[in-house]
């Protein structure tokens, strides 16, 4: 395994990282670690050359100094990507070979699954590295964050509920949600259990039928969920689903979910604002995730509890969030990103 520092001004390190044995080619990139060490997830997919890999990464890790400054956790941002088909191209000597890769970073990076990877996969890494969270078994293991991630993020519909349309009460209401994976999945029950309407998409036919035959959901086609007649928006799938093309044919008047990277550049999140459409700002909303895997990476002994403390003070960051960009006519996204700015300023004053 080679681990190669190439040169940044935006982040503190950044990596290339092969392995010939195995074909591993992939990056690390460590953007702060000023609130503590870098954490966030390792992702494998296909990417279309390198340099859409390198962006991928730093993008991402800047995204997780701004998630667990939001979430108020003791960790920095980090994100480590893997170029390859998961389905196809992953091994376990090649996994191997990336856990060293975050082995001789001493623990500046801690790694976790992120898409492509499984909480087996983190297993795997773990005979590696001991910076690794989101282990299925052992001390502290928190497993998969999903279903935190989905909580905090109905969580969040709920608290944009009671501000946009003066209830919580999420009965009767409707809520477009793409994607039903492991987040849009658990997401779907809670709304379904608090009496929500849903209508669903997912390019996976099968989890649409599941959701249209035990939750009642009405399915639409892929394209065609942004602009649902429905008072929410969760999109639970892909990024930069917020967009110049997308914005002026929504119908909700709230979007919440729990994809990373919602709005393709930061003037979509004004254009909503202008719009009278509430946003959460994804990176609050969906910090549930890393806040269960920090519950690991801090050895935190009674992490039920310690979660659901977690999970509440998001709430309310969210709800301060509002509050200002209410008061002082900004977009939520524009009032976040300056929220987890200053914490990250305060602690490294
Ligand atoms: P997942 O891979 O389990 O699920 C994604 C689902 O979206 C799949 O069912 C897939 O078929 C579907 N999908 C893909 N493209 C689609 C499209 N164009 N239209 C409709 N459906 C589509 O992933 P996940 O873990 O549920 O994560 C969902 C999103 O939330 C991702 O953006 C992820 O980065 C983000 N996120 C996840 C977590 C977590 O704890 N898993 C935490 C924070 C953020």
């Amino acid at each position: 395994m080679q681990i190669t520092a190439i040169a940044t001004q935006t982040h503190e390190e950044v990596y290339r990282v092969t392995d010939a044995a195995t074909g591993l080619l992939g990056f690390i990139a460590v953007h702060s670690t000023t609130l503590g060490p870098a954490a966030g997830g390792l992702r494998m997919r296909t990417y279309r050359d390198e340099a859409e890999a390198l962006e991928d990464v730093l993008r991402l890790s800047r995204g997780m100094s701004l998630k667990n400054a939001a979430a108020d956790l003791p960790l920095g941002g980090g994100k480590a990507v893997i170029l390859g088909d998961p389905a196809r191209e992953k091994t376990p000597e090649l996994l191997r070979a990336m856990g060293r890769a975050v082995e001789s970073l001493k623990g500046r990076y801690w790694t976790a699954e992120d898409m492509g990877m499984s909480t087996d996969d983190m297993g795997v890494l773990a005979g590696e590295t001991g910076f690794v969270a989101g282990l299925a078994g052992g001390a502290f293991a928190s497993g998969d964050p999903s279903p935190v991630t989905a909580k905090g993020v109905f969580n969040a519909i709920r608290l944009s509920a009671a501000r946009r349309l003066g209830s919580a009460d999420l009965a009767g209401r409707r809520v477009a949600l793409q994607g039903l994976g492991h987040v849009g999945g658990a997401l779907a029950t809670l709304l379904h259990g608090a009496g929500a309407r849903l209508i669903v998409s997912d390019i996976d036919a099968a989890r649409t039928a599941r959701a249209a035959g035990s939750l009642g959901a009405e399915v639409v086609p892929g394209e065609m969920i942004h602009a649902a007649e429905a008072e929410i928006f969760a999109p639970c799938a892909i990024g930069a689903i917020l967009n110049p093309r997308s914005i002026p044919e929504l119908r909700a008047s709230i979007v919440a979910g729990a994809a990373n990277n919602q709005l393709a550049t930061p003037e979509d999140g004004r254009v909503l604002h202008a719009r009278g459409i509430l946003y959460a700002p994804d990176f609050v909303a969906n910090g549930g995730g890393i806040i269960n895997v920090a519950a690991e990476i801090l050895r935190i002994a009674d992490r039920g509890p310690w979660v659901e403390q977690k999970l509440a003070a998001l709430d309310a960051t969210l709800g301060a969030v509002f509050d200002t960009a209410r008061r002082e006519n900004r977009a939520p996204s524009d009032v976040a990103e300056a929220v987890a700015e200053a914490r990250i300023r305060a602690e490294a004053a």
